[in-house]
């Protein structure tokens, strides 16, 4: 198909699936993580770059045997690859831009920027490390208000719920010496998603609106398409649409958002690369989130139509495989899913670990209604459902 090597910085599970993805078309995926990483698992067409995905000296390796670069983690080192691309000496171009990946792994900046450009999203305030500033924002927030660090988030592991005063020491040693904003607290009615494709061209084509439905702070169920109006999801694929026009680069990008009881909606907050409400993609419709984001990334067409449900009236449910808390008990839930027609399970390869992201679960079928049967059965809190 084409002769491009991408090199991707992390091999989690989302780089798996780009290399699954990239693989079909004959693209080659050099994959620069740990050793044995869920990415490099499944590709042994090369040797892959070993080390961390911050280090400067592993990045320029990558960068010397890549076409293109990307990401399947924002938390990589921003500034290298900037200096990368604009030395001139590099042959791979990184997309999306490093800007947008600098931009977007602060969450802090990543609000400033959407209020900068007259985007709806939750108030927040940056804020000092001690218990004064904590108490202060208690006074202009009230009670609860969301701490969250603003580097080196994911799973709401930089997030912390302050109740009340009495909660301020321990959200400061939870989050210990990590740089904070906070946030005011989002009463929302429920979580909407959409996955937007940028072009090279800086075109945008967004998927269906999903909405996500979070267990102590981490994705749990995604249903696709939302159970809202019409109207709602065309609201949600507009801001979502408008959002990923102010960053530069190709790739697709994640969009979180609250709805709140008024009809708002208001950003959360935006992943520059394929995102955990966009697994139901890879059996519910034309093309997946993966393949997308290697075709935007590879200048490769994305005709007409990709993004939709692959025949019309699917629907999806995605839920999630955590760690249980019996290692490897999880695998019972994945054993019914085996069992049930229309689901299809995804695994990641990695060793089991409580409430850590082991794979997921993809349940396609006509009806929401079938859908959630089918859900309730694989969670074991249901009867097998009779095709
Ligand atoms: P991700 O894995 O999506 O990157 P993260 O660690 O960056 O997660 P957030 O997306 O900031 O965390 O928050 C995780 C979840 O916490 C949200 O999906 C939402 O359910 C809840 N949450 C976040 N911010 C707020 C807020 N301001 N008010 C109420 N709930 C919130
Ligand atoms: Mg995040
Ligand atoms: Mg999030």
């Amino acid at each position: 198909m084409d002769s491009k090597t991408v090199g991707i910085l992390g091999g989690g599970q989302l780089g798996r699936m780009m290399v699954e993805a990239a693989h079909r078309l004959n693209i080659k995926t050099i994959v620069l993580d740990a050793d044995n990483s869920p990415a490099k698992q499944i590709n042994a067409l090369d040797e892959h770059v070993s080390g961390k995905f911050t280090d400067p000296e592993k990045i320029a390796e990558l960068a010397s045997r890549s076409d293109v670069m990307t990401i399947e983690i924002e938390h990589v080192n921003a500034q290298v690859l900037e200096e990368l691309e604009n030395s001139g000496s590099n042959k791979a171009s990184v997309q999306p831009k490093p800007k947008t990946i600098a931009l977007i792994k602060d969450k802090y900046l990543q609000k400033q920027h959407y209020i900068s450009h007259g985007l709806a999203t939750s108030h927040a305030k940056d804020v000092a490390s001690t218990p004064e500033a904590l108490k202060q924002i208690g006074y202009e927030y009230g009670y609860p208000y969301m701490l969250k660090s603003r580097t080196d988030a994911y799973d709401g592991r930089g997030n912390f719920v302050v109740e009340s005063e009495g909660h301020i020491e321990e959200a400061l040693k939870f989050l210990n010496d990590r740089p904070l904003y906070a946030e005011k607290w989002a009463r929302f009615e429920r979580e909407l998603a959409v996955m937007v494709v940028r072009s090279l061209d800086g075109s945008v084509h967004s998927y269906p609106t999903v909405e996500t439905v979070h267990k102590d702070n981490i994705c749990h169920i995604v249903y696709a398409p939302a159970r809202v109006a019409d109207s709602v999801r065309r609201q949600a694929k507009i801001l979502a649409e408008n959002a990923v026009k102010t960053f530069e680069g190709a790739g697709i990008f994640g969009v979180e958002m609250f709805q709140m009881p008024s009809g708002d909606l208001l950003l959360n907050e935006i992943a520059p690369r394929p995102h955990n409400s966009g697994h139901y993609t890879q059996d519910a419709c034309v093309t997946s989130q993966f393949e997308a984001h290697i075709r935007a990334v590879c200048g490769l067409p994305l005709p007409d139509g990709f993004s939709n449900f692959s025949t019309p009236g699917t629907n999806s449910i995605m839920l999630n495989i955590l760690g249980g808390a019996e290692p490897n008990s999880e695998l019972e839930t994945c054993r019914r899913a085996l069992e049930t027609p229309g689901a299809i399970v995804h695994l990641y390869g990695k060793s089991t670990r409580e409430k850590r992201k082991m794979g997921h679960i993809n349940i396609v079928s006509g009806s929401m209604v079938e859908c959630e049967k089918k859900l309730a059965f694989i969670m074991g809190t249901g009867p097998k459902p009779q095709e």
